[in-house]
């Protein structure tokens, strides 16, 4: 069980369909691991639906968003939108992801930028986030370290541990750029992750959370 998770907002914007694809990306695999928030998702899907039937989709307050959701919480409203199936494992990873990998992951081009760490660039989406795998060896530290923007982690197989706790597979990680780490791979296997991070050059927005109407006051 993931025990690390998307913040509401960010579910939020996955259920409207406003994040950017690579946000999108690493929710989705998450989701393959977590029953938790597929079942948020669907109430979320389900109070966006109700809000919308209501055509009141622009300033909608928190109390209203929140009395919806408790309402469906509680059995009183019908879902009128049906939850995603939770992806059934036709490959050795969730579907997002392995839509991204056209053959084995030893035939992507990996690189070392630093030592216990290798990383393979699969897409950069239309905002500038680039989505990559991260590979660490077992029990190998990468040296501490600064992001140059935000960097969302999904671990897929293996765990690992930092300053602000242990991660496992699931596990859906979310630091800024005033996070300094040092991350060690648990020493029995080697530790996979998605990776999804701001471009260098730092784009206005981006993994800004777009204001939701839902969400405004
Ligand atoms: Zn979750």
């Amino acid at each position: 069980m993931s025990q690390w998770h998307p913040q509401t907002e960010q579910l939020v914007e996955f259920a409207a369909g406003t994040c950017h694809t690579g946000i999108s990306v690493a929710i989705s695999v998450h989701l393959h691991y977590c029953p938790e928030c597929r079942k948020r998702l669907s109430e979320l899907e389900s109070a966006s639906a109700v809000l919308f039937e209501h055509q009141k989709p622009i300033a909608v307050s928190d109390n209203l968003f929140a009395s919806v959701l408790s309402e469906i919480q509680q059995g009183k409203v019908t879902e009128s939108v049906k939850p995603a199936a939770p992806a059934r494992a036709t490959s050795r990873y969730p579907k997002a992801l392995s839509s991204l990998i056209p053959g084995t992951l030893e035939e992507l081009e990996w690189r070392s930028p630093m030592k216990n760490l290798k990383v393979t660039h699969l897409m950069t989406d239309e905002s500038g986030l680039i989505v990559g795998l991260h590979h660490m060896k077992a029990g190998g530290r990468v040296p501490n370290h600064q992001h140059r923007g935000d960097e969302i982690s999904v671990v897929l197989e293996g765990g690992f541990s930092d300053e602000l706790g242990t991660y496992g597979p699931g596990d859906f990680i979310f630091r800024t750029e005033e996070d300094v780490h040092s991350p060690q791979a648990d020493a029995h296997e080697d530790c996979l992750m998605l990776s999804v991070v701001s471009a260098p050059v730092k784009l206005t927005g981006a993994l800004g959370w777009l204001i939701n109407p839902f969400l405004k006051a």
